[in-house]
């Protein structure tokens, strides 16, 4: 199996970032039998950014969403698919230090457990294909959202859109209501500030 994990290693200097530290070689955990894990960070980077992140297969497939996940099903936002990262990963909250890749503050902004919503194929089927569908158990967001490769190449590119059920809702605003982490309740400036 291909070492899914080589991107995120080759990206830091574990000496130097306080992130989770991934030794060659390493095989992916298995947690075969509980539900697949899903996490959003709040990544105060030189660009604010949100990082979806889901359990596919011992590690953590990830996109860079800029404006987060809507609950509006008219809402399309761009997600940039970015290195796969280890599952530990979903805990870590705190600053990745000036010079390092990704500097800035973060915080674990929802959390939960996903269901792929596609009873044929697995995740990593789906994803392979360029189109999944997930029901999200989170503290702030829960309902289906579906994931649509718009372009492939070295950073492909997605949009995650909500899907129209009973979760739906155009109003809601989590961004800007429920800023802080669901882990810490620290806000993510609090965690820049060393709060
Ligand atoms: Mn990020």
């Amino acid at each position: 199996m291909a070492d899914r994990l080589s991107r995120y290693r080759e990206k830091r200097d574990p000496t130097r970032t306080s992130e989770p530290e991934v030794r060659p070689g390493k095989r992916p955990r298995r947690r075969r039998r509980q539900a697949p894990r899903f996490v959003i960070q709040k990544h105060a980077a030189t660009r604010l950014h949100y990082d979806f992140r889901l359990e596919v297969d011992g590690t953590l497939r990830s996109w860079a969403v800029p404006k987060g996940l809507s609950t509006d099903p008219r809402v399309k936002r761009l997600a940039v698919e970015v290195e796969d990262h280890p599952l530990e990963y979903a805990d870590f909250e705190g600053v990745i230090g000036e010079g390092s890749y990704g500097a800035g503050a973060v915080i674990v902004w929802d959390a939960g457990t996903y269901r792929n919503l596609d009873e044929e194929r697995s995740m990593a089927e789906t994803l392979a294909s360029g189109h999944a569908k997930v029901w999200l158990d989170g503290q702030k967001l829960r309902g289906g959202w579906t994931l649509q490769r718009t372009r492939g190449g070295e950073k492909p590119q997605w949009l995650v859109i909500k899907r129209r059920d009973e979760a739906a809702d155009a109003r809601r605003r989590p961004e800007s209501t429920q800023p802080a982490s669901v882990k810490t309740g620290r806000t993510v400036e609090q965690v820049a500030t060393g709060r």
